[in-house]
């Protein structure tokens, strides 16, 4: 069976007073039918505009795009405004960090959810409040009838989460692309939400994006981790290769400064050393060469090579390379 999405040689760009930021660089990756794909990176490495791509949602005076984002083989980057209008909520669906500023507080949280069946289905207000309710008890809402007619600001920040859920699934898309869709919330409700996405993606048959900097929240809901780093993919692999088997020093970085269990006896949370690299003027060779601690002279001056650890485990890195120093590093995850 096909993929249901392909990137392939994305590349994205914004014209800014300071010059050209060279936001995406040549990204390719596959999202495959009913599976969950996470997109992992600090802020400001392209993960974000990576998704407002797929959407249609790049700034248009000032972002260039090129490359191809085929959804079931229809290139979304030569779509016009209203032909990607209809793609958004019928066949991709989408929730963002910021569960207040996303809903309208004027409006109840019923007719919010509703809306999407009135403009794009015809449905007649009653009937698509009714649906509405249905699914606000879909996406673990108690009372829904009640609930349904109160405003986002009686709502906490994981029900108001909910129900931006609730109104990203009303069209029942094929993709549903989660941009930090925890961030704002605290870890116990942060699962929650989690669990909910897997159990809906599960039921639904949907195929999930879900971008993230917190390597933490893709173990227990993604399949595949692609990790971004200044623009670039510099790893991907399976869920279960990237943790027990990671190969770029930038993804050890990652994991190391995730919360361990034994960071409590003493064990200390690392951070990755250095700034995120100059998008005007990214580093002519590996990007992550400056933050590294284990540059070598041609990581200086020569991009490195994509390397294939397996059929699904790929990594940028020179350290792949038969002639580099063998380094071992070695991670036991506690947490
Ligand atoms: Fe570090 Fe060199 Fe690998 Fe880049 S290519 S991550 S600088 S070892
Ligand atoms: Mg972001």
């Amino acid at each position: 069976m096909s993929n249901l999405l392909d990137v392939t040689q994305l590349r994205v760009s914004f014209h800014t007073k300071y010059g050209i930021v060279q936001a995406i660089r040549d990204v390719s990756f596959h999202v495959g039918r009913k599976e969950v794909v996470a997109i992992v990176g600090e802020s400001g490495c392209g993960k974000s505009a990576t998704a407002q791509s797929i959407l249609g949602l790049l700034p248009k005076l000032n972002a260039t795009t090129s490359g191809y984002i085929l959804m079931e083989g229809k290139d979304l980057l030569s779509l016009s405004e209203k032909q990607m209008k209809e793609i958004r909520g019928s066949k991709i669906g989408m929730i963002f960090q910021d569960p207040m500023t996303s809903l309208n507080p004027t409006m109840t949280v019923g007719e919010q959810v509703a809306e999407a069946f009135v403009v794009h289905l015809g449905v007649s207000a009653k009937k698509a409040f009714q649906k509405a309710i249905e699914l606000l008890q879909i996406v673990g809402i108690p009372s829904p009838e009640a609930r349904a007619k109160q405003y986002p600001h009686q709502f906490s920040g994981g029900m108001r989460q909910r129900v931006l859920i609730a109104m990203a699934l009303a069209l029942q898309p094929d993709l549903l692309i989660a941009d930090e869709p925890t961030t704002a919330l605290d870890v116990t409700v942060q699962s929650q939400i989690l669990d909910l996405l897997k159990d809906l993606q599960n039921k639904r048959d949907m195929s999930i994006l879900l971008i993230t900097h917190d390597l933490g929240v893709v173990a227990n809901v993604a399949q595949r981790v692609i990790v971004m780093y200044a623009g670039e993919i510099v790893e991907s692999g399976t869920v279960e290769g990237i943790f027990t088997r990671p190969q770029h020093p930038y993804t050890w970085g990652l994991l190391e400064s995730l919360p361990r269990m034994d960071a409590k006896k003493g064990g200390t949370l690392k951070s990755i050393i250095g700034t995120p690299a100059d998008l005007l003027n990214p580093p002519i060779g590996c990007t992550f060469a400056p933050r590294c601690p284990y540059t070598m002279e041609i990581c200086e001056s020569t991009k490195p090579s994509e390397y294939s650890l397996s059929t699904d485990h790929k990594t940028s890195c020179w350290l792949q390379d038969d002639r580099a120093p063998k380094v071992s590093w070695t991670y036991e995850r506690t947490a």
